[in-house]
């Protein structure tokens, strides 16, 4: 029976990584994989994850089941932690997920259920794991213009151009915050204006939101699904914890569906019932983690600080990078690198020129030239800023 079974696409990523660990030069650098690095190429476990940890082991008495949406105390916080308190209790239904990606995975689902016919509008580019998920599931993506080459800022007319063709039944997958893989982001008005086309085209926005406190900060970041959440009936989120809580390996996430009150039991039903389908219990420790942090007020202030140095010394990084191709190249066509928000910059790279970073330089990066933010250091800025100029970008 096996022999039926066709080799599957690598993912590139994760085949980057194993490239770059078999590559012996000292000074390679890995701008690949999507994980938050310190300065010494470290991910760390979060100072507020390692006492909630500790906490932990001493107050746990049992790892019976949860129940199959979670943890009730979780799902609240993770609300209250994307909506800012700014959405009616009685819309909300929510379940733990593992990761983001099982949030994102089980609102495909619920999409498909509620209308089998429906297509998802996602964004050119996306994370290529959102395409290879709708593909898995026999849905049917469409991409919509997202962004501009020449400017590396979003294509925000072609974007709205392209989302007016949306009628009721499909998603409009939005990333919620720090896009995966571009860097550019909507400003509050260009948020407004989706927000007013969706109402008009009766499409259902679902927000992928994984980099919370990585762009603008905590609230900053949310803004947008905040405005989402507040305009359109209903609406799906899925959230991630992997990267804000460095918990990766944790698989924490929560899926959240936003709809009329007198629709909350069935919408809430209908997420318990897929997480039953797909592995009945969600993964309980890193989520218990996040609700204790997320509870605790010494706990929260000690994150949210740890979480605002990440998110700065990116911010330095950027600016460091931008300046430097500044100098170096004598113009402002990389200012982009600072406007862009997040972990990830587009740098508008070719294909080729990625490839010569990667074998005359020894600098990794995802083939359409996605680079990690986090993955860079002082030292490495200059050495980076000087590769691109000599490959030609
Ligand atoms: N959505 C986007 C856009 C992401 O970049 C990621 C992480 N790469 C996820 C969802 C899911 O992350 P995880 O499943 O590790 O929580």
């Amino acid at each position: 029976m096996f022999s039926a079974l066709k080799p599957q696409p690598a993912d590139k990523i994760l085949a980057l990584m194993g490239q770059f660990k078999a590559d012996p030069r000292a000074d390679k650098i890995d701008l690949g994989v999507g994980v938050y690095k310190d300065a010494t190429g470290h991910t760390p476990i979060m100072r507020a994850v390692k006492t909630a940890e500790k906490l932990l082991w001493e107050a746990e008495t049992t790892k019976t089941y949860t129940g199959l949406a979670g943890d009730p105390a979780f799902n609240a916080a993770m609300a209250d932690l994307v909506l800012g308190g700014t959405v009616d209790a009685g819309r909300i239904s929510s379940v733990a997920t593992p990761g983001g990606t099982g949030a994102v995975r089980q609102a495909f689902e619920l999409a498909r259920m509620a209308a089998p016919q429906g297509r998802v509008f996602v964004s050119d580019p996306t994370w290529p794991n959102h395409l290879s998920i709708l593909k898995h599931l026999g849905m049917e993506a469409v991409p919509y213009r997202y962004f501009d080459a020449d400017t590396r800022a979003v294509d925000f007319a072609g974007m709205i151009a392209d989302l007016a063709a949306a009628r009721a039944g499909d998603i409009v997958l939005l990333h919620g915050c720090c896009h995966n893989p571009t860097g550019a982001n909507l400003t509050l008005p260009e948020w407004e204006e989706v927000a007013a086309l969706l109402e008009k085209t009766g499409a259902v926005p679902m927000i992928d939101i994984a980099y919370q406190g990585f762009g603008d900060g905590l609230d900053a970041d949310a803004a947008g699904v905040r405005l989402i959440a507040n305009r359109l009936p209903e609406v799906l989120i899925a959230a991630s914890c992997s990267k804000n809580f460095g918990i990766y390996r944790e698989r924490t996430g929560a899926l959240i569906a936003l709809s009329d009150p007198a629709r909350q039991e069935v919408t809430q039903g209908t997420l318990a019932y897929l997480n039953r389908q797909n592995y009945s219990f969600p993964p309980d420790h890193g989520a218990r983690l996040v609700t204790m942090i997320l509870t605790d007020p010494a706990l929260r202030a000690e994150w949210e600080a740890e979480l605002e140095e990440v998110r700065l010394g990116m911010l330095t990084l950027r600016e460091g990078l931008a300046t430097e191709l500044k100098r170096l190249s004598g113009s402002d066509r990389f200012g982009f690198l600072a406007q862009h928000r997040g972990m990830f910059s587009r740098l508008g790279a070719t294909p080729e020129q990625v490839e010569r970073l990667k074998t005359e330089h020894g600098i990794y990066m995802v083939g359409d030239s996605r680079l990690n933010i986090a993955g860079l250091n002082a030292t490495t800025v200059p050495i980076l800023a000087k590769a691109v100029i000599d490959v030609g970008v």
